[in-house]
């Protein structure tokens, strides 16, 4: 089988000053799951290490860098699942762990499917998980922009579009086996309700995976990709025969025709090709196959 790897670093109106992180970021990433890959690894094993490298970058909204909620805080959330069982792992309102998409790949490899809190913290411990200081986690871009939002004086909490500023970090591959697994990490959106939940965590909104058709991570206000439980039905279109492009490109077209949603997603289908669609502004993404070259980077 061609391997093949696809990551996302959100979908909405990333502002210029931005940019550039953001590439890096994806690229960054994409070339750190992608050893995984190469060298005959599982594509749970790249999902994984691949996300970490964006929750580690500071412009990307998860793990170190992320968005404040109304309280000043950051909330993580974090899913991972992989294709052959079905297994999944998730985590929710996460405060003190700098990598929680490990975390959830903990919760993958136990009995359970979610965990949230001040639980999710405790199962950490028991797991042998580092934890951090919620400060660590905090930059000083994200507290600006808190205390803007606090004073009613913030900029760009949305975008041009009306979207939500935020975004979500996520990565879906395919291994040399024909194992698929999807992930994402995010912190929200910002200035959340504490406890405020997106799709991201959610297995079947904001990730799905199954190696008999493919895999999909999503991005984007996760309000209406919840209503759309948008990566099964993305995932459902490749059942349908679609392309994995149309399919993508018509997930993207539920989302506003259902809820009037916005957001984008990455999916790769059962053979390694790859897609992606979005309905923001921009999304950052970044891809690669066995039989291409170069990695394609892209906003
Ligand atoms: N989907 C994420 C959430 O709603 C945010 C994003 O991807 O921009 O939490």
């Amino acid at each position: 089988m061609k391997a093949s790897l696809i990551v996302h670093g959100g979908a909405w109106d990333i502002p210029p000053e931005l940019i550039e992180a953001h590439r890096s970021g994806c690229r960054a990433a994409l070339l750190e799951g992608w050893e995984i890959l190469h060298s005959g690894g599982h594509a749970l094993d790249a999902v994984e290490a691949a996300i970490r490298v964006m929750e580690d970058s500071p412009a990307l909204n998860a793990g170190t860098g992320s968005v404040l909620n109304a309280e000043g805080q950051v909330e993580l959330d974090a899913s991972i699942m992989e294709g052959a069982g079905l297994q999944a792992g998730a985590v929710a309102a996460v405060q003190t762990i700098k990598n929680p998409i490990t975390l959830a790949r903990r919760v993958l490899e136990s009995e359970y499917i979610f965990i949230v809190g001040e639980g999710a913290v405790l199962f950490a411990r028991g797991a042998g998980i580092e934890e951090c200081s919620s400060e660590e986690l905090v930059v000083e871009r994200e507290l600006r922009l808190w205390e803007a939002q606090r004073s009613e004086t913030a900029p760009a909490v949305r975008g041009a579009d009306g979207a939500v500023r935020s975004d979500t970090v996520g990565a879906v591959a395919m291994d040399h086996q024909g194992n698929i697994a999807a992930g994402n990490s995010t912190g929200g959106r910002p200035f959340k309700h504490p406890g405020r939940v997106g799709d991201s965590p959610l297995i079947g909104c904001g990730i799905y995976a199954d190696n008999g058709l493919g895999g999909a991570a999503c991005t984007g206000q996760g309000e209406g990709i919840i209503r759309v439980a948008l990566a099964h039905s993305a995932v459902q279109l490749l059942k349908d025969g679609k392309p994995v492009q149309e399919a993508a490109l018509l997930a993207v077209q539920l989302l506003q025709e259902k809820v009037d949603g916005r957001g984008g997603l990455i999916m790769v289908d059962r053979h390694g090709n790859v897609g992606y669609a979005f309905s923001t502004p921009t999304m950052a993404y970044a891809y690669l196959r066995e039989d291409m070259e170069e990695p394609v980077v892209g906003i």
